[in-house]
């Protein structure tokens, strides 16, 4: 068996509520198109879960979700 991710592999949407305002933030896409040289660089230990950037477009504030990986 395999560890994936639901959302990259589009198997769901997942709904994430801001934390501020409650509205449903937009999924952005995986972390690692964000991230600079220094980390991207750093070895995937923690294949269990997948970090998402979610954004809400009321509060313009980005935040990072890590989503379980699940077997398949
Ligand atoms: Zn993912
Ligand atoms: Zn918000």
């Amino acid at each position: 068996m395999e560890r994936i991710c639901p959302v990259c592999n589009k198997l769901y949407n997942i709904s994430i509520r801001c934390s501020k305002c409650g509205n449903l933030m937009a999924e952005k896409g995986r972390d690692d198109e964000y991230l600079d040289d220094y980390t991207a660089n750093m070895p995937l230990e923690n294949s269990t879960c997948c970090t998402h950037i979610f954004y809400c477009y009321k509060c313009d504030k980005m935040e990072k979700i890590c989503i379980n990986n699940e077997f398949m």
